[in-house]
């Protein structure tokens, strides 16, 4: 039975182990029964689903996932914690705990599982020290995953939503919808966490795209674009995209291919949507 999503349970796990939160690995518990069953709503996990889970931390969401899901699969890089997650989810028959950081696993071999289930699903209260590298590392991956859902700082999920024109657009927004479609489903308190994080939190929900809307004929150029036009945003594109090292064009081929655009020769990267820039990659290509 779920049990853990309390003040009192967690602070008794913690003691019981002489456990104290480890900020190096970004280890903020959650607290609030109420909070860990929204995420699990929102995941929309069942029976047919295999759940990879990032951080189970003492197992409190991982309890829940268990009940409800075909099968967990759960990779936690504190050691400290894995014989407490031993105990906490002894219950479970349909859970694999990892030892590891979840950066350095091979998606496919650790989920070679997943063509067995219907979907398989990402659902984690994130580590906020990594929550872009282990996004794009998911994301990059191309492991046809239905659904990421995530408890992420508020700030990196107003940078994963921003359109063109705003300050919050940049790299971070193009790629995360180049492959997915980000929905905020929850604005979560620090006080639901045991220690408070320092800052505000959401549950991000990114449903990936089977088809992508956009798609450009070379991704490692358009990648290298968005990287170059943010990289000192201020400046024009035609200046950023010159000057940045990952792209080989001159000054000509890059005013050439705005044109093509149908844009200004002043026009900055932040003014581009997606399939702007995906068909300014094209023009280059061609
Ligand atoms: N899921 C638990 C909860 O909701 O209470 C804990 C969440 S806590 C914010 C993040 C968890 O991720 C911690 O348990 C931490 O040790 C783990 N973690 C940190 N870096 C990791 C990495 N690179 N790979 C796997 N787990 C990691």
């Amino acid at each position: 039975m779920a049990d853990l999503g309390n003040p009192s349970a967690t602070g008794a796990v913690l003691e019981k182990y002489g456990i104290r939160a480890q900020k190096k690995y970004g280890q903020n518990f959650l607290i609030d029964q109420n909070i860990l069953e929204k995420i699990a709503q929102t995941s929309q996990i069942g029976k047919d689903d295999l759940v990879l889970e990032i951080g189970p931390g003492l197992g409190a969401l991982t309890q829940i996932l268990c009940e409800r899901a075909g099968r967990v699969i759960a990779v936690e890089i504190d050691k400290k914690l894995i014989p407490v997650l031993e105990e906490t989810l002894s219950g479970y028959d349909n859970l694999s705990l990892i030892n590891e950081d979840i950066l350095k696993c091979d998606l496919k071999d650790l989920l070679k599982e997943g063509d067995r289930y219907g979907s398989v699903k990402v659902v984690a209260n994130l580590p906020y020290y990594i929550t872009t590298p282990v996004l794009m590392f998911l994301l990059e991956s191309r492991y046809p995953f239905e659904s990421v859902t995530v408890m992420i700082q508020k700030e990196v999920a107003d940078r994963i939503k921003a359109g063109p024109s705003t300050k919050d657009y940049g790299s971070l927004s193009l790629a995360v919808q180049y492959y997915s479609q980000p929905v905020v489903a929850l604005q979560v308190p620090p006080s639901c966490f045991i220690p408070r994080p320092g800052v505000g939190s959401v549950v991000l929900k990114l449903g990936i795209y089977r088809e992508k809307p956009v798609e450009a004929k070379d991704e490692e150029l358009l990648f290298r674009l968005i990287r170059g036009s943010f990289n000192q945003r201020r400046k024009t594109l035609v200046n950023g995209l010159k000057n940045y090292a990952g792209l080989d064009l001159s000054k000509e081929q890059i005013e050439s291919a705005i044109e093509k655009l149908g844009k200004k020769p002043s026009v900055r990267g932040e003014e581009l949507t997606l399939s702007e820039f995906a068909e300014l990659a094209d023009i280059l290509t061609s």
